[in-house]
């Protein structure tokens, strides 16, 4: 036997396996196969298709589960809605009670599931051990509290109704706590369906929810492929899909759900850049990447697969970090001492080969270290990619398995522009010694979750999810919890989008917005772009008429190339959003003290064009003054927060503006709508691209001369008029815009939505409301305004 002192000498580990055999007797007992978890009990496997559930380390058969067809999809929908009946009904406490005992109840089965993990996954039992299922317990304590608090915190807000889930196979049991847990805190009912690959830990998941006397139907799991969770994405029962995978099935679920009125989060891909600079503890930064990249296979959404390093200190960084890859031990998953298990599939493997291949080929230096690896299995080398370009695949393209692509960089500046030279923008890691400088990095950089010296940290009361085409909606702290509530609204006014005025002059859809030469008129209300009044690129306007069909003025016709060089203007505007919130605030202000200067001017604009009363109009003047005033006030008041995390950091929550938002007016209170919308997406630090109601522009095309006399730098706001709903589908076409509100072109929210889908913007498209209203002003627009990003920053030694 090997001597203690000699094996300090080595630091050589012996196997170490975890035993596997109440598992193993767990699947014995389901030889016949699973069926579904629907309205409390499992269906039988018999009466469905099936497929074969393999162990990725060794091929193994673990379990043959139900392929999901559509009618079992209905089923568990079915299931979900009489469910939500008495669930959504239940007081908050009696739902944290039931949370509560999920939580005990998988705490008390911790090590089951964690063998199950590892052998349906493929990951290290130490992980799935110490990481994943902890954080599954977690996150039922922490969304039992939620339960419990949930009245008293977000008041006048209510449970969506059945929630369609769609989990991958990286996390599975994790995935499915971070869905379920606030979907059932906030009141909802859920049908979820996990990966093909891995649906073993959610079937488990099911028999605990029984054993915990969760009421039937409150959580539904319908097991299949790709056809299963597109069934379940499109079913008219479900009122909230959440989605965790690919971009690219974000993408075909934004399609299939537009204009449904679905609620969306998406939790999509990454190439997360792990920046170090030459004043960072560099072992510590190498045993951030082992985390960063080696954790899970790499096998991450948000896995530092991007290193970026300052440029003075690469070769000796490079030469530790391969060091330190050689001794990663890659095998068993079930074996206390891996480090790197196995690859989800054979496919999954193929995939990542073929991308190094293809890194290789590209001109990049690949290392892989001589290590032991297994003769068979889905195993991959720890793999790190030196003289990398950045507009390379590897650099571009998500691998999704344990594969380091590196480049260097010589400033802060230039690290930022790396940083963000990528579509996704989900996580960030920076390591330096310099707290003013990873600070100022971290508000830099596009990324949803940044951490400081550290990667890869989770908590429950923190948020979680993407900018751009990483996806939108969080999961996780207060800021998850928004994405399975709705506002109770008021009902509108009758009418309350309905409006008198014929569009020029018939309200025929053919005849609408006819163009009138720009030579036939005297004067015209111009497009305002780049603070300047602008000629509408098609040389037309169209008429604006009252409700007894008189011409009041006529405005320009806007089209696609006006709308572009809005954004362009907007995109030189971005000081904006790195201004004091006072100042914005300031300026908001003389917004509205020049609104007020010129009421009489507005008000009798309003009269002229929709026919309002003097006392109608004297009111939406004055309630666009009361509104403006309260953003301005609001300005710097929309606080981010300090999230509690359960590890030594301190979590920034921080609201931050999106950049250039969409913004497309409604008809009704045609001020009042615009100034509703523009002004918290300005308070908020956007750019705002604005098309006005086609029937009733004239009073927002009078705003620029306001805009003009306070102040507002050019190309903040800008103010298009046209044809709304092909505006708006310019919008969301628009790679450059981030966000779009569109309440203007009801009915066509199908084309806006699903023409959103390029650059996964998220699109609000707002239901009619009273805009004279409480419901008219509020947090929601901030929150609407606003992305959350998570920065950890570590306290202590
Ligand atoms: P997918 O995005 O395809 O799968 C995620 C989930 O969506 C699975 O449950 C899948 O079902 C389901 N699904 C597939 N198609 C549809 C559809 N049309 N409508 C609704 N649900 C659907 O990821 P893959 O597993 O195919 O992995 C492919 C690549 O995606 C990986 O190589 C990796 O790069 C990336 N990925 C990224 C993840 C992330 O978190 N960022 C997570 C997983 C993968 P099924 O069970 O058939 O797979």
């Amino acid at each position: 036997m090997a001597l203690i002192k000699d094996i300090l000498q080595t630091m050589e580990y012996g196997p170490s396996p975890e035993s596997n055999e109440h598992v193993v007797a767990w699947l014995g007992q389901h030889e016949a196969g699973f069926g579904h978890f629907i309205d409390g009990k499992f269906t039988d496997p018999a009466a469905s298709e099936s497929f074969e559930v393999t162990s990725p380390a060794n091929g193994k058969v673990l379990a043959r589960v139900a392929r999901g067809t559509a009618e079992d999809v209905d089923r568990a929908v079915a299931a979900a809605t009489r469910a939500f009946k008495s669930w959504s009904k239940l007081s908050g406490h009696e739902r944290a009670r039931h949370l509560y005992a999920l939580a005990r109840h998988i705490q008390k089965r911790d090590r089951f599931l964690a063998v199950l993990e590892t052998m349906d996954n493929g990951k290290p039992i130490r992980e799935s051990r110490d990481i994943d299922i902890p954080l599954v317990a977690r996150h039922f304590y922490h969304h039992a509290g939620w339960a419990e608090l949930i009245e008293s915190e977000f008041p006048g807000y209510q449970p969506v109704g059945v929630c369609g889930q769609v989990i991958p196979w990286n996390f599975p049991l994790l995935m499915l706590a971070w869905k379920i847990a606030p979907a059932l805190a906030a009141g909802n009912t859920v049908v979820l369906k996990p990966a093909e690959q891995t649906p073993l830990t959610a079937l488990a998941f099911a028999e605990i929810c029984r054993e915990a006397g969760l009421p039937d139907g409150v959580v539904n799991i319908v097991t299949g492929e790709g056809d299963t969770g597109a069934a379940l994405v499109g079913h008219p029962g479900v009122a909230k899909v959440a989605f965790t995978g690919s971009t690219e099935v974000g993408r075909i679920i934004r399609r299939a759900t537009a204009g449904s009125g679905k609620k969306l989060s998406l939790e999509l891909g990454g190439k997360s850049p792990f920046i170090v600079f030459d004043d960072a503890d560099l072992d510590s930064a190498v045993e951030g990447l082992v985390d960063a990249i080696w954790f899970n296979q790499g096998e991450v959404c948000c896995a530092g697969s991007r290193l970026l390093v300052q440029e003075g200190i690469a070769e000796k960084f490079y030469a530790k970090l391969r060091a330190r890859m050689g001794t990663l031990r890659v095998g068993d998953p079930l074996d206390k001492s891996t480090d790197i298990g196995a690859v989800v599939s054979t496919e999954q493997l193929e995939r990542i080969g073929a991308l190094v291949a293809k890194g290789r080929q590209e001109g990049a230096e690949v290392f892989q270290p001589s290590i032991a690896m297994p003769a068979k299995g889905c195993f991959f080398p720890p793999t790190l990619m030196t003289g990398v370009e950045p507009a390379s695949t590897v650099a571009m393209v998500e691998i999704f398995g344990p594969v380091l692509v590196a480049m260097t960089f010589r400033t802060p500046d230039e690290a930022v522009a790396l940083a963000n030279n990528t579509r996704f923008g989900l996580a960030a890691s920076i390591w330096s010694e310099n707290i003013n400088r990873s600070l100022d990095i971290a508000a830099r950089v596009k990324a949803g979750v940044v951490w400081i010296n550290a990667t890869n940290l989770f908590d429950a009361a923190a948020g979680f999810g993407g900018y751009r085409e990483s996806g939108f909606g969080r999961e996780g702290g207060r800021e998850g919890l928004y994405e399975y509530l709705v506002p109770a609204l008021g009902k509108p006014a009758k009418g309350a989008e309905a409006t008198k005025a014929p569009l020029n002059p018939t309200p025929s859809a053919a005849t609408a917005l006819a163009p009138v030469s720009d030579d036939a008129i005297d004067r015209t209300a111009k497009l305002y772009i780049g603070g300047k009044q602008a000629r509408p690129d098609s040389g037309y306007s169209y008429a604006v008429v009252n409700p007894a069909g008189k011409t009041v003025g006529h405005a320009g016709l806007g089209n696609r190339k006006d709308i572009r060089n809005a954004v362009e203007a907007a995109a030189k505007a971005g000081s904006w959003g790195a201004a004091t919130a006072h100042n914005r605030a300031q300026i908001l202000y003389y917004i509205a003290e020049n609104l007020s200067a010129r009421a009489a001017e507005f008000e009798a604009r309003l009269r002229a064009m929709t026919g309002a009363s003097a006392k109608d109009a004297a009111e939406e003047v004055a309630a666009s003054i009361r509104r403006t005033f309260f953003y301005a006030g609001f300005a710097d008041k929309h606080d981010g927060a300090v999230h509690s995390t359960k590890s030594r950091h301190v979590t920034l929550a921080m609201n931050e503006p999106f950049g250039i938002m969409g913004i497309v007016c409604p008809d009704k209170a045609p001020l009042l709508g615009f100034v509703s919308l523009v002004m918290p997406a300005l308070a908020a630090g956007n750019r705002v691209i604005a098309v006005p109601s086609a029937r009733h522009p004239l009073a927002a095309t009078d705003f620029y001369q306001l805009l003009d006399t306070s102040d507002v730098p050019a190309g903040v706001v800008s103010i298009v008029t046209g044809e709304t709903a092909s505006l708006a589908k310019t919008l969301a076409e628009h790679d450059e815009v981030a966000a779009l509100w569109d309440f203007g072109s009801t009915g066509d929210a199908a084309t806006i939505e699903a023409a959103s889908a390029g650059n996964l913007k998220p699109v609000w498209s707002g239901a009619p409301r009273d805009w004279t209203s409480g419901d008219g002003q509020g947090r929601e627009f901030l929150r609407r305004a606003t992305q959350v990003k998570n920065i950890w920053v570590p306290y202590g030694e």
